[in-house]
């Protein structure tokens, strides 16, 4: 890793600050990236990309720890969509390991499928009721749909009620206080609409066409990606050390920049935080070694009724890594995001009132020429890595247009 960075900064900013940029990326992470690839190539620009962290690939950074396992060090994350574009954007840089994401809850010592779907239903019920909840889901919702929980809930048939409720309170109540510090009611729906009931008997986390995981990894995935003439990566670099914004001018060691400039980063430390700050949640990790060859039978296990973390992640079942070496856990607590230096900011929190603080940032960042809002930090959104690279795909489309 340390050996690709030196090389890309030596080879292609042999003459550092003195290069023409035609654009200037903020982070290395897949929007940073995909855009500064596209930029590059696509466009043929010189682009320099700048990461405050001595690494690449931004939150979906894989690394081995010390007994030779690769981790996901922020976190797991599991590649999956229905692109086209996307996932054959992506195959250009990486061969897929093919897994299928699933996931089990564990609600009281039972293991249950989660998203909750029609074999859970006969786990939870006895055969007879299972059959009558089955049949009445069918044909209220029809074979193959996916119904949020909250809609669920608002069924009258007191069957469907039932059934609800279950779900309700073994799989989002507590899940979702620790998660979020609030109830399923007083999120965004589309926060627990990512998961679904499925009326089906698919017991995969994610419905996708297209799923997997890097074969190398998600940080060679995206060394790959910037490994491109063309593209300088400044590392450990912090963007306002180099750059600031004055009077609708961005200024680029001094001078001003009259290129692009496409930003990742968090929007409101950009403007010093001067209308206050955009609330997120944060975890913290813990992670444990054991020198056995599994721990638990799936690849992340939810903790839905116990616990204070929320899950587990046991990284050898994610990326198909060889048996024998033991095997390592990661358990995530959720917590408050205060800005301390120790703390990142994982998740927007998805309300009316931070939507319209999220707007001024917006319309400040919108005064500056060329200035451009990417991902899920500088949109202030819930991505997942396929939407990312889709909305850098397009804003490639579009500058390069230009
Ligand atoms: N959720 C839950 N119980 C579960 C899984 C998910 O309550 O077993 C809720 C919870 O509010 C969570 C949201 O659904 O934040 C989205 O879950 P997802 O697995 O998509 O979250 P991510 O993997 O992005 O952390």
């Amino acid at each position: 890793m340390e050996n690709f960075i030196e090389t890309i900064i030596i080879i292609y900013n042999v003459k550092g600050g003195n290069i023409m940029y035609d654009s200037i990326v903020i982070g290395s992470g897949f929007a940073g990236s995909v855009i500064a690839r596209e930029l590059a190539e696509r466009g043929k620009e010189k682009v320099l990309v700048i990461e405050k962290r001595n690494h690449i690939a931004g939150n979906c950074y894989d690394e081995k720890e010390e007994h030779d396992i690769v981790i996901h060090k922020y976190g797991p994350h599991i590649f999956h969509t229905n692109s086209d574009r996307v996932y054959e954007y992506l195959s250009r840089f990486t061969e897929w390991y093919e897994y299928n994401h699933e996931v089990v809850a564990n609600v009281n010592g039972q293991y249950i499928p989660v998203p909750f779907n029609l074999n859970t239903l006969h786990m939870v019920y006895g055969e007879e009721m299972a059959n009558q909840l089955e049949r009445k889901l069918i044909d209220t919702f029809g074979m193959g749909s996916r119904v949020p929980i909250l809609k669920l809930k608002e069924q009258e048939d007191e069957d469907l009620k039932a059934v609800a409720e279950y779900v309700y309170e073994h799989i989002f109540l507590r899940y979702t206080m620790k998660q979020w510090g609030q109830t399923p009611e007083e999120i965004d729906p589309e926060v627990t609409g990512r998961v679904p009931v499925l009326i089906s008997r698919d017991n995969r986390y994610f419905q996708d066409i297209y799923q997997g995981m890097p074969i190398a990894g998600y940080t060679k995935l995206i060394e790959e990606m910037l490994c491109y003439p063309g593209i300088s990566l400044l590392l450990g670099t912090e963007a306002k050390d180099i750059l600031y914004l004055d009077n609708k001018m961005v200024f680029y060691q001094g001078k001003p920049f009259l290129g692009k400039v496409i930003f990742t980063g968090a929007i409101d430390e950009l403007f010093g935080c001067c209308y206050g700050r955009l609330p997120y949640r944060s975890l913290r990790f813990v992670k444990e070694y054991y020198p056995i060859d599994s721990y638990q039978e799936k690849a992340v296990v939810n903790y839905t009724m116990t616990e204070d973390f929320t899950r587990i992640t046991e990284f050898k079942k994610l990326t198909g890594q060889e048996k024998g070496k033991g095997t390592v856990i990661m358990k995530e607590y959720p917590i408050a995001y205060t800005n301390s230096k120790l703390e990142t900011p994982y998740y927007p929190i998805l309300n009316e009132e931070d939507f319209s603080l999220y707007e001024k940032y917006k319309k400040r960042a919108k005064e500056y020429r060329n200035f451009y809002l990417l991902g899920r930090l500088a949109e202030y959104k819930y991505y997942n890595i396929d939407t990312i690279v889709e909305r850098a795909l397009t804003l490639a489309d579009e500058l390069i247009e230009k």
